[in-house]
Order: structure tokens, then sequence, then C-alpha cells
């Protein structure tokens, strides 16, 4: 029963819960995380797998939430992940639970995560190339990437989207390759434009391999044709075609330089509780205070909604934009919940 449903000023209303399990990451990819000295929150704020499933459970019940995708961080680097999972899908069997990870590691859970209730996983990968993973992840791991694929194929998590953001110079001339490396597989690869989001604080758009810039690598090789009907997905879907011939699908998630902020059906709770109705948001409702001191669920839904009702126009303003005015929030990615 919807008795809060999570609506803003500007009309939209969010159907989509990003639930973070995490802040800790056990790569280190550059254009996220800094190498070292990196702040993780203090332990005791990040929600235990009940009040992660209490959340949604709200969301689901209450707030109109239809799909729930667990991200971080690394939700692999959560031992009671599977519990998260089975928690959310027994009482809710009909809301979709997908997943967001790196895959190092999910070869040995795949099958587990599957039996939990998850029905989906998109897998973040820059690179087909040993050394440019090395290079961009600051770690080894290619090979248990490829594995953790594999692994979520066999297991039914598929069809599994390969999610990659491209850095010039480093990863960007060996896009075709991972393009080539996903149509093999029958994956779609999704292509997330950078955004100032990152631990490093260092975005620069002088920097950015854009969208447009994107699809005229693709076309180098082969023609895309638009796929209509996007709704309020982050990405612009395109069929890949070789002389005619349908090879696959690919997307392009274009943040910064052909922003969707107008039909964004997303909220956000980080892993230690913190409700953002926006990526950006500079503002946050706190959840988990009301959560541990005894909050009903419609006293959470009440917040909830609260929280989202003020949700900036686009990019953390309602001005907009990553201009001049544009300020990154203090929270960088890893800790809420990309
Ligand atoms: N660790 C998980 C993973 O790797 O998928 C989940 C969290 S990670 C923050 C989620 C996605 O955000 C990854 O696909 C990553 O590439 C992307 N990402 C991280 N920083 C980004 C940035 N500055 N701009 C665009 N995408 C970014």
């Amino acid at each position: 029963m919807t008795s809060a449903a999570l609506v803003d000023r500007f009309g939209r209303t969010a159907r989509d819960l990003r639930l973070s399990v995490t802040d800790v990451c056990n790569l280190r990819c550059t254009y996220c995380l800094p190498e070292t000295g990196i702040s993780w929150l203090p332990r005791t704020t990040i929600l235990t797998a009940d009040e992660l499933v209490r959340l949604a459970h709200v969301g689901i019940e209450h707030c109109g939430i239809t799909k729930i995708r667990l991200t971080g961080g690394e939700p692999l680097t959560r031992p009671d992940l599977a519990e998260v999972v089975r928690g959310i899908a027994l009482a809710h069997p009909e809301t979709e639970i997908a997943l967001t990870t790196n895959a190092v590691g999910l070869a040995e859970r795949a099958e587990e995560l599957a039996m939990a209730g998850l029905h989906r996983v998109n897998i973040s990968l820059d690179t087909v190339h040993a050394e440019t993973f090395r290079q961009m992840t600051r770690r080894d791991g290619l090979d248990r990437v490829l594995d953790g694929i594999r692994a979520a194929v066999a297991a039914g998590l598929g069809p599994v989207k390969i999610n990659s953001v491209l850095m010039a110079g480093v990863n960007d001339h060996q896009l075709l390759d991972l393009l080539d490396f996903c149509l093999d597989h029958g994956s779609e690869l999704r292509i997330i434009e950078q955004m100032p989001i990152g631990a490093t604080r260092d975005w620069a758009r002088e920097n950015l391999i854009s969208a447009t810039m994107i699809r005229a690598m693709i076309e180098e090789r082969y023609q895309l044709r638009e796929i209509p009907g996007r709704g309020p997905a982050p990405a612009q879907r395109w069929e890949v075609l070789d002389d005619g011939r349908l090879m696959g699908s690919v997307g392009i998630v274009a943040s910064v330089t052909e922003p969707f902020c107008g039909n964004c059906d997303r909220t956000r709770i980080s892993a230690d509780g913190q409700l953002r109705s926006c990526l950006f948001s500079h503002t946050e409702t706190d959840l988990r205070g009301p959560l541990r001191s005894g909050a009903s669920d419609a006293e959470l839904a009440a917040l909830w909604a609260g929280g989202m009702w003020t949700k900036p126009r686009a990019h953390g303003s309602d001005a907009g934009g990553f201009g001049e005015d544009f300020e990154q929030p203090a929270r960088a990615m890893n800790a809420i919940g990309g």
C-alpha cells in the first residue's frame, strides 16, 4: 500500500531505489578513489542486514518502490550480502533486485546470490586488457572479473550489463575491444560519461569522453540505430549493426552532456542510512537515527517522502548543470552508492 509516494516539486516520482550496502571497495579505480588515505565511514554507522531489509520493506510497502539496486562501495565486500538479498526477496518476491558490482569474487558467490533471490547484475569493467585494468584499478584481477561474468551468466543472473567509464588516453582507444567482448558474450555494454563525483575531486570537462565522441568511435566500425522508448532509464540504447546485421546493443549514459534529470526516477540511501534525492545532493535526510530509535514504518516513509520532495531539478541544484556554479557534494561516489 503506497501511503507516501516519492513525488518531488517538479512532478517526478521515484520508484527505483539505489541501496548502498557499504562504502568500502576492494579496487581503487583512478576516477573514483585515491590510492591511499581513504576515510571509510565509521563501521558502527553502517546499516546491518536487518536494517537494510527494513528500509527496503518501507520503500516497497509504503513509498511505491518497484526496483532495488544494491550498490556501494563494493557490495561483495559484505559477507552477509546474500542475507540482505534473501530478506528483501522473501518479503517482496515481486520486486526486482539487481546488483552493481566489480565482480571480483562474484564467481564464488553468484550461485548463492541467485538462490537468495537476486535477479540481475551489472558488472563494472573498463577494459579487457590486463595491463590497463591494473593501471585503472590499481589492482590485479581482470581474470577474476571475467570469471565473475561467466559465473553470473551460468547462475541465471543475466543478461549481464557491463558498465564502463572511459578515460582519455588510458582506455578510450580500447573501446571497440570492450564492445566486441560484450557483443561476443551477449552482454550489453553501457558507457557512462565520467561525472564530477569521485573522491579524487580531479574531474575536468576538457578530459571528458563525451557521448558524441563515444558514438563516433563506435561508428568507425559499426552502425548505430537508436532504440526508442527509453523512459526514465539513464542509458540511451542503440542497436549495433555490422553491414546491416544486428550484432547486439550498446547503451550510453550521458549524464554530463545529455542529462536526463527531467525523467529521473531514482532515490538513494547510503550505507550509513542517509537518504539522498539526487546523486549530487548537498543535503541528506537521516533515516538511520529514527530507524535505530524505533520509528514506525509510517514515520520512516514520511521522512523519506519529505526528503524526496525537495529533490533538486538537476545535478544537485535547481539551476542544474556542471558549469561554473557546480559544487561537488561532500560525499564521494563510493560513500553514496553508484
Ligand atoms: N563497486 C561496484 C561497481 O564497481 O560496480 C558498485 C559501485 S561503483 C561506484 C558503480 C559504478 O559507478 C561503476 O560502474 C563505476 O564505474 C561508476 N563510477 C564511479 N565513479 C564514477 C564517476 N566519477 N563517473 C561515472 N561513473 C563512475
